[in-house]
């Protein structure tokens, strides 16, 4: 530590199944970091890589610790040792990394300049999420947002709703959030009713301008008291009358408490876990048409994948390369879940797990590993 004394901190790095390629997920920092939860979240990778259809496994790692009360130097220090207990079981061929909760861009240049030590060689395609200096990919920042909104025009057009002038409300108002109002104003012409963080949300039927109330947000802190609008609870804004509710905050927001009372047409789940596996029945019998977290917010690690080829390659893409790329990765893994949905007659959650699963087993056949 910076005061000169040791510090000891335990850390966790999960490899779940890496049958269809090398094991990829975030790294955690935080101070209630539990190794059921890293195993956890490496399994829910191993789905989501399946279903995007990128050929890589599901790992996950964490280290306990709180980053919120340790200086730069320190941080930098434990993300090298992290990396050197981990070293001999990652790599651009076993094991990707990326940032998670708490890690960031910086994190990752660390962590890659530490591996390249160890290795004695440049090694960019041992992690993802790093800086664009340091073998970044273009489109990074926005690819979870992007993705979903792909998500959302292939399901209204297959719901038969115009996007153009459809309304939608943004529970969260983060990275995923942010990227969510901007992209689906820019993209669709959709009109955001209501946004939310933390302190509360707010309302404007006549839509709310996705770069201003950022502004306000970055000015303020918060999307509270933006001019022109009218406050709504985070409670109210779930049940608005609206064509997409985007939940892009906490998980288990929609439960069977409120799920009676959801009245969106499309669910964009860009958070992850946000409907109860209660809810989500009563939200099917309802017909609201839910994009399951782990293909609507798939476009995160699909652009790292790209970044991974990027680095292997040692050749660069265009932003707008990566957008097209994006888009017809986000479009076909859509339509798979959405075939199977109507084949089986499943919701669309029980479709994603059916085709992720599948592609696993199928891969783990191939090998003979059962
Ligand atoms: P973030 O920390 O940037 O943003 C979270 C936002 O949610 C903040 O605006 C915060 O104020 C708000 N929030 C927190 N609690 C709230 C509450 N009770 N009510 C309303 N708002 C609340 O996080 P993020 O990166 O945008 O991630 C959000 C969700 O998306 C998480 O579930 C995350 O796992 C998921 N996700 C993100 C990415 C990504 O690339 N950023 C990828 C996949 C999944």
């Amino acid at each position: 530590m910076d005061n000169g004394s040791v510090k000891l901190f335990k850390g966790f790095r999960v490899q779940y199944n890496d049958a269809r390629g090398p094991n990829k997920g975030g790294i955690r920092f935080h101070p209630e970091e539990t190794i059921d939860t890293v195993r956890a979240l490496a399994a829910w990778m191993t789905w989501k890589c399946a279903v995007a259809d990128i050929p890589l496994g599901g790992g996950k790692g964490g280290v306990i610790c709180n980053p919120k009360t340790m200086s730069e130097m320190e941080l930098e220090r434990l993300s090298r040792a992290y990396i050197d207990a981990i070293g001999r079981i990652i790599g651009p061929e076993k094991d990707i990394p990326a940032p998670d909760v708490y890690t960031t861009p910086q994190i990752m240049g660390w962590m890659m300049d530490e591996y390249s030590k160890l290795k004695g060689c440049y090694s960019p395609g041992v992690i993802t999420g790093k800086p664009l200096s340091v073998g970044g990919s273009e489109g990074r920042g926005d690819a979870t947002a992007r993705g979903g909104a792909y998500t959302v025009r292939e399901a209204a057009q297959r719901l038969g709703i115009n996007l153009n002038g459809a309304t939608c409300a943004i529970q969260g108002f983060g990275n995923a959030g942010q990227f969510a109002a901007l992209l689906n104003s820019q993209l669709y012409n959709m009109r955001i009713v209501a946004v939310s963080d933390t302190r509360g949300g707010v309302y404007m039927e006549e839509g709310i301008d996705p770069d201003a109330i950022i502004k306000h947000k970055m000015r303020t802190g918060s999307v509270v008291n933006f001019p022109g609008s009218r406050p709504i609870s985070n409670e109210d804004l779930l049940e608005l009358s609206v064509d997409v509710l985007a939940p892009s905050a906490l998980e288990e927001v929609i439960t069977a408490s409120n799920a009676p009372r959801i009245r969106a047409k499309i669910v964009e789940e860009l958070a992850n876990g946000p409907t109860t596996p209660e809810a989500d029945e009563i939200l099917f019998e309802k017909n609201i048409f839910v994009i399951p977290d782990f293909l609507c917010n798939a476009g995160g690690v699909t652009v790292s994948y790209f970044e991974w080829v990027q680095n292997m390659y040692g050749m660069y893409w265009e932003e707008t390369d990566v957008h097209e790329k994006l888009d017809k990765k986000m479009t076909k893994a859509f339509s798979d879940v959405y075939e199977m949905s109507q084949d089986y007659k499943v919701d669309m959650r029980t479709a994603a797990y059916m085709v992720a699963i599948q592609r696993v087993a199928d891969a783990m056949k191939a090998r003979g590993w059962v």
